[in-house]
């Protein structure tokens, strides 16, 4: 089976495809395909905004299609930037900008102590297909927002979100590391129990 992967962003694509291998015969980016065009997300949850996305992709051409829909949700900030992570700090999507609004949102509220500052990520990921079946899955991973940034790699909040499991800020590990506990990888793992 072909798929492809609905996404612009290169980081997801690239974990995504990393993980999925093996798994389809092929897996294709939208660019690959020659597709480019901005998804609205217009739903309120992960779930309503991945579905959005893999459908659409799915239409366009008429193939199995996946999508990720993810985010941040600091507990301090009842669950926020959430569904709205990519433009917390508004549009266009900038990593930096949304880094530093949250480590002034935090400030600003006085959560100031380490233990006070917890979160998980949370991914859902929908595979969708041409007759107009879904399935989907979902993963979390916990940690704790520093009030400064630890390592280059990743993207988007990675430098600031710090891992439990891994006690390293994602951004200071592999791909393959990352892979190993991430939301995104448990949201992949969660659907493809159920291929
Ligand atoms: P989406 O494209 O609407 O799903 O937005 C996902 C946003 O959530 C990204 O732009 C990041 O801001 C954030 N995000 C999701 N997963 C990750 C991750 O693995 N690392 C860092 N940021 C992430």
């Amino acid at each position: 089976m072909d798929a492809i992967v609905a996404t612009n962003n290169k980081n997801k694509l690239k974990e995504i495809k990393a993980y999925l291998q093996g798994h389809f015969d092929s897996i294709k980016s939208l660019k690959e395909v020659g597709i480019n065009i901005e998804i609205e997300e217009t739903g309120t949850t992960f779930l309503e905004n991945s579905i959005i996305k893999a459908k659409t992709i799915s239409k366009m051409t008429n193939a199995v299609a996946i999508a990720d829909d993810s985010g941040l949700c600091v507990d301090a900030l009842n669950g926020a930037p959430g569904v709205y992570s990519a433009r917390f700090a508004g549009e266009p999507c900038d990593d930096l900008k949304n880094n530093e609004k949250l480590l002034a949102t935090l400030e600003q509220k006085g959560v100031i102590s380490y233990k006070d500052r917890t979160a998980h990520y949370t991914s859902v990921i929908v595979i969708y297909y041409p007759d107009d079946h879904y399935i989907s899955g979902e993963g979390k991973v916990e940690g704790h927002i520093l009030d400064h940034y630890e390592g280059d790699g990743g993207f988007g909040y990675d430098p600031l979100f710090f891992c439990d499991e891994l006690n390293k800020t994602f951004a200071q590990v592999t791909l393959e590391e990352k892979n190993t506990v991430s939301h995104r990888a448990r949201a992949l793992d969660d659907v493809l129990k159920k291929l």
